[in-house]
């Protein structure tokens, strides 16, 4: 069998001026690692002379797919084992937004809220749609659900009842149960934080903080302008402390949305993390702020080159302070849900849809995005709802992912923004030489296997 170089390759330039003379390093985004070779013989990978690389190289070339069957066809190759991966996802995934409410009032936020929550009536309806979709056909063994909102925990005696629910059903299947949250924090103090962990097992949060006091308090205020960084991070800080955090294995991850706005107070929020000592308690990424149902909330983004620099510098510092990060991109085998039938978006009025971002949106809650309603019969769901096609537009070419060498690390961003007309490339596109880099600086010092 002929071998040649994956074009699913991404390398650094040569790392003389850090010391590494003559090397590079060569990233797989089919296996999604990386080894450090010599030029010598990254050349002979390029010009095929196979002949002139030492057994063991080759070797590991091989298993970490930088080496492939010449005959391959790789976006085939790729799209097929990516499917077979769904195939095998073994827990049905569904997120429920039960509260059409929110206490903030975040200029990027691209819902109406209202003070409506999931009733009774909503959350039977609920589990028979779960049972529904646990009996379709697909083996499953358990079942995952994300609550979001508006913000999940104003919907909270919601979340309570149709848990108690989604696990006694789970209990009677046999099957496992897993669960997240995403929170705006606000609500989240330690006694109900411990409720939420032993009555609705919700194990996982992700919580925005945009910036110090000074730079969030200016975007997630309350409805009325109030602050909200103090309370928000103290809710954290105490949660953090309780014993059940730690015995559950809880995590806390920290998402920081970014634009022109606040981009200078993200050291300072890592100061602030390290100062309270919430380093190996929490996580945290950043990300840039973008539209929002055409809400042009992305605006006053940074442009992504200027992004991913300042990228690296937060999760430099981060590194620093012992805070968790993550340098490089994991394989997706899956973009999001849209493109998993039975993943369903169900909403406080028991509407479905394919995307979490698009109940309570005026741009997205009506029309061809609506999958259907509990309250109707299934024959009537629309099974060509907005964005289920995701698979079809990648093959068709109409984004740049088919030809993009990112597609098997990536997978495509995400398909709402391709669809509103917006390149989804996220910032490993630009800072890849940068964080392949810094991924094995952060090996090397942490002693394990540089060539991971
Ligand atoms: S399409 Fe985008 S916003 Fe919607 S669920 Fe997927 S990644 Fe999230
Ligand atoms: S979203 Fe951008 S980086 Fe990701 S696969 Fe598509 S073109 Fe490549």
């Amino acid at each position: 069998m002929n071998l040649i170089l994956s074009k699913y390759h991404l390398t650094t330039d040569l790392l003389d001026e850090f010391g590494f003379i003559g090397k590079r390093i060569i990233f797989s985004t089919r296996s999604a690692t990386s080894i450090m070779i010599d030029e010598f013989t990254y050349q002979n990978l390029q010009e095929s002379k196979l002949n002139q690389i030492d057994v063991k190289t080759l070797k590991t070339l091989i298993e970490k797919e930088i080496l492939i069957p010449e005959e391959e066809d790789e976006f085939k190759y790729i799209v097929d084992v990516n499917t077979n991966f769904k195939l095998d996802e073994n827990f049905l995934s569904l997120t429920i937004q039960p509260s059409a409410n929110c206490q903030l009032g975040c200029h990027y936020c691209g819902q109406v809220h209202t003070k409506n929550y999931a009733n009774d009536a909503v959350i039977e309806k609920y589990e028979e749609r779960v049972d529904h979709l646990l009996n379709k056909g697909k083996k499953y063994d358990g079942l995952s659900i994300t609550w979001y909102g508006g913000e999940p925990l104003t919907g909270y005696n919601a979340i309570k009842k149709a848990s108690q629910k989604f696990i006694s059903l789970c209990k009677s299947k046999g099957m496992g149960y897993l669960s997240d949250m995403i929170t705006n924090g606000l609500s989240l103090k330690p006694s109900l934080f411990e409720d939420l962990v032993e009555n609705c097992l919700v194990t996982n949060y992700q919580i925005t903080i945009d910036g110090d006091a000074a730079y969030h308090d200016k975007r997630r205020h309350t409805k009325s302008g109030g602050p909200t960084f103090d309370i928000i991070m103290q809710n954290i800080v105490d949660v953090t402390n309780t014993k059940t955090y730690n015995d559950k294995n809880c995590n806390i991850t920290i998402r920081v949305n970014i634009d022109k706005t606040n981009y200078n107070s993200v050291n300072s929020l890592i100061d602030i993390i390290k100062e309270k000592e919430l380093q190996n308690k929490i996580s945290i990424y950043f990300t840039p702020v973008v539209d929002f149902g055409g809400n042009d909330a992305g605006k006053e983004s940074l442009k992504m080159n200027d992004f991913a620099n300042k990228e690296i510098e937060w999760l430099l510092k981060c590194y620093e302070y012992n805070i968790p990060i993550s340098v490089l991109p994991k394989r997706t085998y899956s973009v999001c849900m849209v493109e998993k039938e039975d993943s369903e978006v169900l909403d406080a009025f028991g509407n479905i849809y394919a995307c979490w971002e698009f109940p309570y949106s005026p741009v997205y809650a009506k029309g061809e995005s609506l999958i259907g309603n509990l309250f109707s019969p299934s024959e009537t769901y629309n099974r060509n709802a907005t964005l289920r096609n995701w698979n079809e537009v990648l093959e068709s070419g109409k984004t740049w992912c088919k030809t993009c060498v990112h597609l098997p690390v990536c997978g495509g961003g995400c398909p709402k923004s391709w669809h509103e007309g917006t390149p989804a490339c996220p910032p490993f596109k630009s800072n890849f030489k940068d964080k392949l880099l810094l991924d094995y600086y952060i090996k090397k010092t942490k002693s394990l296997p540089a060539n991971e």
